[in-house]
């Protein structure tokens, strides 16, 4: 969904066949199916998206044959399962462009790793008075941990406003960035509105402030190249589930130096040196970051995403859906009384949008009914609803799989809801 995210990572993927849509759809078994006797348009994408047999393979594989605990047993199986998972860490490190595999943490999603960073960044280095500067368009996981970590420690939350069209106020965000912002963490692409925020000139601005910076990939991982040494940004969050990988699994990107000087999150198995009554010592990175069994399959399933996505090329990706948005942008404004929220220069694959006099969750039942599956709703953005005046929005949010004919069905089925509210 994102369109210009532009990188210097290096050009390490082999030559690849053009992009073909219907081959493409073809890899996902869940597009075959009929909803409501109609063929399913899955445009929810910025929610979660649909699996690749890749994926579905991989993860059954693993049950079947090579399921075991990882890093404890000698057996034979728990050796093959640590290494399945721990190739699944070099492919997110490479994904991302890390420098170093235990600069990747395995999370649940990016709520986790926002919350871990909150938390252990929070004790490290964040003391009362301190300031973190967040914008008006996060979503609720990048303001409540905040807002937790306030009320024990203190810290100041400053909030950069956006303007009308949905882009970040630079010039408000600047001023608001002080001598107290110890961390700003913003979203690099927002998911309620698509925006593209000028992540590169954040941290830029931060860091000559001091300021550390946190990027909430979660909308932009799936959709564009990202090398977080390019950006140098200090830490990156995204979720497994939105990169056509399995829920439950995501990751952490921080910089080695320091997630070395971050105390562990939570305590238990995996993440000990040694442990007696009166001292524990912790493991190395990543290790001190993954207290317990992890999502061993969720990890490897990962791993089967990303290569899937590697294979067809991020950057084809990104052309991809960002033609999908511009021929849905021009159809969905001649729908008379449809308004556009999110009107950013520089947008992603999401359409959100409002309907004169049809509520937008009667706007997503009858849409469901014509087999499109749309999300209607404050997004988990309730403060940027707010902002705009409404209490939510229908929201289409494009993926490598969607086609113009979808989209073409998407506008239909907005043109009739609006009739059946007309009569
Ligand atoms: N940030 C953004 C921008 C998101 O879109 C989402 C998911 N909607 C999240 C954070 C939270 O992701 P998860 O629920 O996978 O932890």
């Amino acid at each position: 969904m994102v369109t210009e995210m532009s990188s210097s990572r290096p050009k390490i993927d082999p030559p690849r066949p053009a992009f073909d849509v219907e081959r493409i759809r073809a890899d996902f078994p869940a597009l075959r199916q009929t909803v409501h006797g109609r063929p399913l348009v899955y445009l929810d994408n910025a929610a979660s998206a649909q699996k690749p047999s890749r994926v579905i393979e991989t993860v059954r594989r693993y049950y079947t044959d090579d399921y075991a605990n990882v890093h404890r047993g000698l057996h034979y199986l728990s050796e093959r399962a640590s290494d399945a998972f721990e190739a699944a860490r070099g492919k997110v490190r490479a994904f991302l462009n890390a420098r170093e595999d235990r600069e990747i943490v395995f999370v649940r999603g990016t709520t986790e790793a926002i919350n871990l960073v909150a938390s252990s960044f929070g004790q490290a280095h964040l003391k009362a008075g301190d300031e973190i500067l967040i914008t008006e368009m996060e979503h609720h996981s990048n303001i409540v941990p905040w807002q937790l970590l306030g009320e024990r420690l203190g810290t100041v939350l400053k909030v950069a406003p956006v303007n009308d069209a949905g882009e970040l106020l630079m010039d408000e965000f600047e001023r608001l960035l002080g001598p107290r912002t110890r961390l700003v963490a913003v979203t690099h692409v927002s998911n309620a509105l698509g925006t593209i925020n000028p992540v590169e000139r954040i941290i830029e601005l931060a860091h000559a402030r001091g300021a550390r910076v946190l990027i909430d990939g979660a909308q932009s991982a799936p959709h564009a190249a990202v090398d977080v040494q390019a950006l140098d940004c200090d830490f990156y969050a995204f979720s497994g589930h939105k990169l056509y990988g399995p829920t439950g699994i995501g990751a952490l990107y921080g910089k080695r130096e320091l997630l070395e000087s971050m105390p562990p999150y939570q305590g238990g198995g995996e993440m000990i040196r040694e442990v007696s009554f009166t001292r524990t010592t912790y493991a190395e990175l990543p290790f001190k970051f993954e207290a317990g069994t992890p999502h061993i399959v969720g990890a490897i399933g990962l791993g089967a995403a990303i290569d899937y996505l590697r294979e067809i090329g991020l950057d084809a990706v990104a052309r991809h859906e960002s033609e999908l948005l511009d021929y849905a942008t021009p159809r969905l404004r001649e729908i008379p009384g449809l308004r556009l929220v999110g009107t950013a220069a520089r947008k992603a694959g999401i359409a959100s949008f409002l309907l004169d006099g049809v509520h937008t969750h009667d706007v997503g039942t009858i849409l469901d009914r014509h087999g499109v599956a749309v999300r209607a709703g404050h997004h988990c953005t309730m403060p940027l609803m707010t902002r705009f005046g409404v209490s939510g929005t229908t929201r289409a949010s494009f993926a490598l799989y969607n086609t113009r004919a979808e989209i073409d069905v998407l506008v239909e089925a907005i043109r009739q809801a609006q009739e059946l509210f007309r009569r």
